[in-house]
């Protein structure tokens, strides 16, 4: 017996995570990362604890000043929110229902799937192309919201400013959402936009470039009238919003900033060196700008992840068509990626 509504019939069972807390399990399969937050955060995080009876801002004055002063934008600008996860959500609320489709890569972030199904909104799959490329074209079509991460997940491939203008000025009565949770690691942002294009509605993380995955924050840039509707669907379903905690953890971030940058720096170097080796080893890498790599071993994928979880490596494999050969590994630290390395080497010498 079933006591979901039809509505929600087309929802996947719900399928645990490889999330693991296991001493010594090197995590490659979360896109988290490796680094710790800055010491600021812990401290305000404990400073902020003592006035956990109060409620907090939900507006998050603060932190969304924070964040509107490193960018350069207003705070009017900026909505903050528990996760870009939940910014997507609110958006697809607010922007898009059953009478108004998504177009969205066909391999892409797939917890897009389950917003669209919980919302009963229809999606197109815009198919990459072979060379997991995405073709602007296919986002032009007026009266359908364009949804992409950029860079894509989990291929790390950008699109440029110039396609996503082109995009959200195709129909500006819609909303070209941008997904920018890895933007950090070396791709071109499309904030300066969202002066000219109305319509256009960036998400961001903490979780990433942040250090701050535990903590949930993620916020929306856009203009102040696309933020201010955004803003209402998030108080009508979320009153107070972002902790206490997570507010104070952001904040302290942002005026740590310099910290994450050179973290970011760090990690494309790691990502660099271990594209290259993968390479040699011979794997398809693609030339990412995430803080992952997208890489077809040269044996069965599954074999590999599977043995990688063997010795506690825990890298992705997604169930896309186009996925299934190939794994989405998170860049750690050196030693993380050396161990990593060390590990396939071998398995590959043991599979030949
Ligand atoms: N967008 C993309 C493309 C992601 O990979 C993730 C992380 N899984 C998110 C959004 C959500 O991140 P968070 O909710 O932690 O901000």
């Amino acid at each position: 017996m079933s006591f979901l509504m039809p509505r929600l019939s087309g929802l996947s069972p719900y399928v645990p995570g490889t999330h693991t807390e296991e001493e010594g399990a090197l995590r490659l399969n979360s896109n988290e990362s490796p680094y710790p937050p800055s010491p600021g955060v812990s401290e305000a995080v404990a400073a902020g604890a003592g006035d956990l009876n109060l409620y907090n801002d939900p507006d998050c004055m603060l932190l969304r000043g924070a964040i509107a002063e490193r960018l350069g934008v207003k705070p009017q600008n900026v909505m903050a929110a528990n996760g870009s996860d939940q910014v997507l959500l609110l958006a697809m609320t607010a922007f898009a229902d059953a009478g108004y489709p998504i177009a969205l890569p066909d391999l892409t972030y797939s917890y897009y799937d389950d917003f669209a199904a919980v919302l009963g909104i229809p999606l197109l799959r815009k198919p990459l192309r072979e060379d997991f490329t995405l073709d602007a074209e296919d986002y032009k079509q007026p009266g359908v919201m364009a949804l992409f991460p950029n860079p894509n997940a989990p291929t790390g491939l950008a699109v440029s400013p110039g396609d996503i203008r082109a995009i959200a000025k195709a129909d500006e009565g819609r909303v070209c959402l941008v997904d920018e949770a890895y933007v950090d690691f070396g791709c071109a942002s499309a904030l300066p936009l969202i002066a000219e294009c109305p319509n256009l509605l960036i998400t961001r993380t903490f979780s990433k470039s942040g250090s701050l995955a535990g903590a949930r924050l993620g916020y929306a840039l856009g203009a102040e009238g696309i933020i201010e509707e955004l803003s209402r669907v998030r108080s009508a379903t979320d009153l107070y919003g972002v902790s206490r905690m997570a507010q104070a953890a952001g904040i302290a971030a942002m005026r740590e900033w310099p910290y994450y940058e050179a973290n970011c720096r760090r990690i494309e170097e790691t990502r660099g060196r271990t594209t290259e080796h993968l390479r040699a080893l011979g794997f398809e890498v693609l030339p990412s700008l995430g803080n992952f790599v997208f890489a077809k071993p040269p044996m069965d994928a599954a074999l590999l992840q599977r043995r990688l979880a063997a010795e506690s490596i825990y890298v992705r494999r997604l169930s896309a068509p186009r996925a299934l050969g190939r794994l989405r590994i998170t860049i750690g630290t050196d030693a993380d990626m050396d161990r990593l390395l060390r590990a396939i080497t071998r398995i590959l010498e043991e599979e030949r």
